[in-house]
């Protein structure tokens, strides 16, 4: 497989696919330029190589093309962070796009509009009417994965080889995400830095295991973490399952949750997923106590409780220290750690102690040698909140990419260059 490092880009013209789906403010200036910051070794790469850019990016989710998610309000902080004048095209698939790209000089850059202005990019039909037959929509779906073929041949067009670095979106197979990457023979194609990582990072803790593996899933809900966990069935050693699925456990056994949350057609799929732990000798680990409050909010009253004694009326938001000192010793005796979602509700600081306490303990077992991988939305707002995001071996820009990789799914942006 070609890789970036070994890849000379001299006089050549890249198209690189990153993720520059980058948080905006009512005045259109970026608020968290994190994901701009982690493709920059990739586009330096290419520059210092003496190569040329040409950007692919998405920008939200418009349903067309819209100023609100076009990607000329970023072209200025690109031009900032990389110390080379950016370029822009309009619309992604005009003459002036092409225009210019043919243009490129070694160490020029290119913008592209936001390819999602184009329902080609996803490949999903636009503005069928609410009421469309099946028909109508099975001829949509047809006509625009007929039409995504030209879109995506026209990306190609513009550039010598791919350079996908664009992890968050590895889960779909988009026309830049993936199918463009037919378009290039082996050796022209390849992952960015950043992407490198993350497939190093996913492959760690799904073949190269060091042992005890401890997963630790946190967040909201059971339903939304069944297949990951699943899937970690057959891997880990140690599961620590905490935040607010706790509750839709502790109820399934008997015990008293109070308003604390619940899924409660997710009962017997708690019991099961117990059955399945045992049966698997995998050493299912419970919050013990819980700290609960009189309402969901930073102001409420707080107490603690076991975390199957919660009385009427309260609920619990975060876990207790019994069971930070319980979760802290799993994971200081670990040497694989992977770590998705917070153990309380975070945002508020009166419940955020819970996970502050997984995150320290996770970067003390990092310190004493464990590769541990924090991912998957709120993990990371989790980690930055308590200054931990160096403590850990890797942080993971992908969300539900992440996530997918590690239920052992195969993404398609990664067999694209694979393969
Ligand atoms: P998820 O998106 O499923 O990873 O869930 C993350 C969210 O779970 C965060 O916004 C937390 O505030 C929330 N959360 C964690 N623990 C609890 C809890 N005990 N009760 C309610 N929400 C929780």
């Amino acid at each position: 497989m070609q890789t970036i490092d070994n890849y000379n880009f001299a006089g050549k013209k890249a198209f690189v696919r990153v993720d520059f789906n980058v948080p905006l403010d009512e005045n259109f200036n970026i608020t968290d330029d994190t994901r701009i910051r982690a493709a920059l070794p990739t586009l330096k790469k290419i520059l210092k190589d003496g190569g040329s850019i040409i950007i692919g990016s998405h920008l939200g989710r418009p349903k067309g093309p819209t100023d609100k998610f076009s990607l000329k309000h970023i072209t200025g902080h690109v031009s900032e962070l990389l110390g080379v004048d950016v370029q822009f095209a309009n619309d992604c698939m005009s003459e002036e796009a092409a225009v210019k790209a043919a243009a490129l000089q070694p160490g020029e850059v290119l913008v592209l509009e936001n390819l999602r202005f184009y329902a080609e990019e996803e490949g999903k039909p636009r503005g069928l009417a609410d009421d469309a037959t099946d028909e109508e929509k099975a001829a949509a779906k047809k006509a625009v994965k007929e039409s995504q073929k030209e879109f995506t041949k026209k990306l190609a067009s513009y550039a010598d080889c791919y350079v996908n670095d664009a992890f968050g979106t590895a889960h779909r197979a988009h026309a830049s995400t993936a199918l463009i990457a037919q378009y290039f023979d082996v050796n022209n194609k390849m992952f960015g830095y950043l992407m490198e990582k993350e497939v190093t990072a996913v492959n760690k803790v799904l073949n190269d295991i060091k042992r005890p593996f401890t997963a630790i899933m946190g967040g909201s809900k059971v339903s939304s973490k069944i297949e990951i966990i699943e899937n970690l069935m057959d891997k880990v050693d140690n599961l620590i399952i905490t935040g607010g699925m706790t509750f839709t456990f502790e109820k399934a056994m008997g015990g008293q949750i109070g308003l604390s949350l619940c899924e409660e057609d997710k009962l017997d799929l708690a019991l099961d997923l117990m059955k399945k732990a045992k049966e698997k000798g995998v050493n299912l680990v419970l919050a013990t106590d819980a700290r609960i409050a009189d309402k969901f909010s930073n102001d409420a009253n707080v107490k603690l409780a076991e975390s199957n004694e919660i009385p009427d009326g309260w609920q619990g938001l975060d876990i207790g220290p019994k069971s930070e000192v319980l979760f802290a010793k799993v994971i200081n005796e670990s040497k694989t750690i992977l770590w998705n979602g917070p153990a309380g509700v975070f945002e508020f600081d009166k419940f955020a102690e819970g996970s502050k306490a997984i995150g320290l303990a996770v970067a003390e077992a990092t310190k004493n040698g464990a590769f541990s991988l924090v991912g998957g939305g709120d993990s990371v707002a989790c980690v930055n909140k308590f200054g931990l995001a160096d403590q850990v071996s890797y942080v993971s820009t992908g969300g539900g990419a992440l996530l997918e990789a590690i239920e052992g799914k195969k993404l398609p942006g990664i067999a694209a260059i694979e393969e």
